[in-house]
């Protein structure tokens, strides 16, 4: 058993940020963990195109405003001006004065304000093509300066600890559920630990991975909310899950992300035969329209002509020198599969990205359930509604990782927080009588099996009846994978196999509820009579 004061679940930009604003008061004593191996390994670190600041032409109003009209009436109105009005100073202060993220300036040492699709202005900060790696680096580096920050890799968080769940006593029936930290597999011993915490912090990113094409890396699978979910958290907007346009789609490289960035300095998208389509979608803003509708368009593409794959062109749009330059880790990787991007079209896909919903939070990344914080991609702010304003996310885990860190610092100076429950009243993990070890192949054939159902049943275009084969088959699923769980000995591929079906059955159970098509979020068996947007 461990015991902390704070217990944050995940190292990427919100878990990070929220530990290096708590470790300010040298008393606090925080406990950061990671699944994985390397503290940098996380949506974060693929982050490419950037992170939203303020350029000198621009306001928080019209932030504002490209927020709701992104989230297609679904954004909280609240939450994007908390992000607008807090965001670019944050910004300022935490990642370029704090840690030292070295963003690209021009020539006169001004800052160099990129675009992408459905901004009203160039606000984009970036490092390249790798803003993401260079903020992850960044904060990494920072925690490791402080003493009462205690990072710890290799550490899969399997379940929160609840009460009542946990509590041996009946009486706490009666009471809310709280969160008093969670159980932790150590990934190098094959043990599970009891982390006790006054406070716990869900910081564990999306979920991509339940998706056969996606953009995100391997610990992208939902474990967050899951968690979250089966601790009794309220869920919001699951249904929400925006398909970035275009990912590679050659052999070797499939779901390697094409940024919004490469749009936004000027690219277009191509039939195979080399045709411009955007204007017959979005006639006025073209390739540059927000992101559900280019994913769309792509979609209808491909499936009314039978197309594998589009084109992105940016080798006619852009010089070849300021290709490699402002591109260089998508150049390279292109190069590594045999596309000269200086001058071939890009072959692109659209891929699962991003989850605009998920554990609902306030406006102090509080969510239902007491003494438990969600922050980043894993929580529900309401700032993405029905569809994410592209670089928004990078810094929602930045202004909600602050706030957190403040509320908590606040509740714990006030001692509004419930001291630990009795160590004795809360179970070991009890393996005793598991003989059977983790079998690769059934976890890796039952993953494929999720991505495949999700990416055709729950994908870009939905239908009810889609839905409810996807639902059944999920369900059937989520019965034979739990028994396998409670029979076998536990690996972190089994924790994320578990948390995968859990969430599958969350978004499709929340698309199929949902007839109104809005965003990302697309029926096309009640389009027409209920309006949404788009085709
Ligand atoms: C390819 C790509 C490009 C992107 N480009 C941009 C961009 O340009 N601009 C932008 O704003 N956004 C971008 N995004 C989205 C953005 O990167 C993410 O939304 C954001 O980084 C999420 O940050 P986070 O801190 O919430 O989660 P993450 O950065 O994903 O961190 C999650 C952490 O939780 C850990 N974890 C997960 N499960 C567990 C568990 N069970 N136990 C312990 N630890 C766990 C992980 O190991 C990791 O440390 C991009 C995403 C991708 C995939």
């Amino acid at each position: 058993m461990l015991q902390t004061e704070v217990l944050i679940i995940g190292s990427g930009i919100a878990g990070a940020t929220a530990a290096l604003r708590l470790a300010r008061n040298p008393r606090r004593q925080i406990t950061l963990i990671t699944r994985a191996s390397d503290p940098h390994e996380s949506n974060t670190r693929y982050a490419q195109g950037g992170i939203v600041g303020r350029s000198p032409a621009d306001d928080a109003e019209t932030l504002v405003r490209d927020i709701l009209v992104a989230g297609a009436g679904a954004s909280s109105p609240e939450a994007a001006r908390i992000l607008a009005d807090e965001g670019p100073a944050l910004l300022k202060e935490i990642l370029i004065e704090g840690v030292g993220v070295p963003f690209d300036r021009d020539e006169n040492g001004e800052m160099n304000w990129g675009n992408e699709a459905a901004h009203t202005n160039r606000r984009i900060l970036h490092v390249g093509d790798e803003t993401g790696r260079a903020i992850a680096v960044a904060l990494i580096e920072a925690l490791r300066q402080c003493p009462n920050v205690h990072l710890q890799t290799d550490s899969t968080a399997v379940d929160l600890i609840t009460y009542p769940h946990h509590s041996r006593d009946p009486l706490c029936a009666y009471e809310p559920i709280i969160c008093h930290g969670a159980y932790v597999f150590d990934r190098k011993e094959r043990t599970v630990h009891r982390h006790l915490a006054s406070t716990t912090v869900l910081a564990t990113g999306g979920l991509g991975r339940i998706y056969r094409v996606t953009t995100n890396p391997m610990g992208s699978r939902g474990d967050g909310v899951a968690m979250a979910h089966r601790a009794g958290a309220r869920i919001i907007n699951a249904e929400y899950v925006q398909f970035h346009p275009t990912a590679l789609a050659t052999p070797g490289a499939e779901g390697f992300l094409i940024s919004e960035a490469v749009r936004g300095e000027g690219g277009i998208l191509l039939t195979p035969d080399g045709e411009p389509f955007m204007a017959q979608y979005a006639p006025e803003r073209k390739d540059l329209a927000p992101r559900d509708i280019v994913a769309r368009a792509i979609h209808d593409q491909l499936e009314t002509h039978g197309y594998s794959h589009v084109l992105l062109d940016l080798a006619t749009r852009m010089p070849a020198d300021e290709i490699r330059s402002r591109f260089p880790n998508i150049y390279a990787t292109c190069m590594e599969v045999g596309i000269d991007i200086t001058r071939d079209p890009i072959p692109v896909v659209p891929a699962a990205h991003y989850f605009c919903g998920w554990v609902w939070v306030d406006e102090h990344g509080r969510s239902s359930i007491q003494n438990l914080y969600a922050i980043g991609e894993v929580s529900c702010t309401g700032l993405h509604g029905a569809n994410r304003l592209a670089s928004t996310s990078l810094l929602e885990g930045l202004v909600w990782g602050n706030r957190t860190a403040e509320r908590i610092e606040a509740e714990l100076q006030e001692g509004m927080l419930p001291g630990p429950p009795p160590w004795d009243d809360i179970p070991r993990w009890d393996e005793s009588g598991l003989v059977v070890e983790t079998d690769p192949a059934l976890i890796y054939g039952d993953l494929q099996t999720i991505q495949s159902l999700m990416w055709h049943y729950v994908g870009l275009v939905r239908s009810g009846d889609r839905l409810s084969r996807a639902i059944r088959e999920l369900r059937h699923m989520w019965n034979e994978i739990e028994t396998f769980y409670r029979a076998t000995k536990l690996s972190d591929g089994l924790i994320g196999l578990r948390n995968a079906v859990e969430v599958a059955l969350i978004v499709a159970q929340a698309a199929r509820h949902n007839h109104q098509s809005r965003g990302c979020h697309f029926r096309q068996d009640t389009f027409t009579s209920q309006g949404g947007r788009l085709i």
